[in-house]
């Protein structure tokens, strides 16, 4: 799976290529191990020394074995206030609520505080959900039955 957040409009996306360079990674193998990577050049006109949330275990990166994993893309300082990635693992993990709902749970507290983003996540039984606030998402996702999907708007769009 990979992800990429972007702000533009379909009109600045079809014209010319400027999306954020955020891209993140979630996968459960055969043995039943689940990770999580993410890589971002930051946002643009950051101030120097700024670290976002990508390199966060829990703001915007997370993954264990006991619960999901989950990749953050957006708004970093909006990731890292509400520690989404670990939000959700937590939700899963002590509330016992679906990945769906932990998901969507963090994408609207995210919503609520102003910020813009989204998110992609993978649970021990390989439900994969892919949530964001923002306008579009770069996203796809593949499972062992061949079952999958790319897309860039909201679903449906
Ligand atoms: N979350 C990243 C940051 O705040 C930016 C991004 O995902 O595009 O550094």
């Amino acid at each position: 799976m990979r992800l990429r957040w972007c702000r533009q409009t379909q009109e600045e996306e079809e014209s010319k290529n400027t999306g954020k360079g955020t891209v993140g990674a979630v996968a459960l193998d055969a043995s039943g191990n689940i990770a999580v990577a993410t890589s971002t050049g930051g946002i643009t006109n950051k101030k120097f020394g700024r670290v976002g949330d990508t390199p966060i275990i829990g703001g915007g990166t997370y993954a264990n074995n006991q619960t999901c994993a989950v990749s953050c893309t957006g708004d970093g300082e909006f990731f890292i206030r509400l520690v989404t990635a670990y939000d959700v693992a937590s939700l899963v993990q002590y509330k016992l609520v679906a990945l769906g709902e932990a998901c969507q749970a963090a994408v609207d507290k995210l919503t609520q505080l102003g910020g813009e983003g989204g998110l992609i996540a993978v649970d021990t039984k390989g439900n994969v959900e892919l949530k964001f606030n923002c306008e579009s998402m770069l996203r796809g996702w593949k499972n062992d039955r061949g079952e999958g999907s790319i897309n860039i708007w909201p679903d449906g769009e």
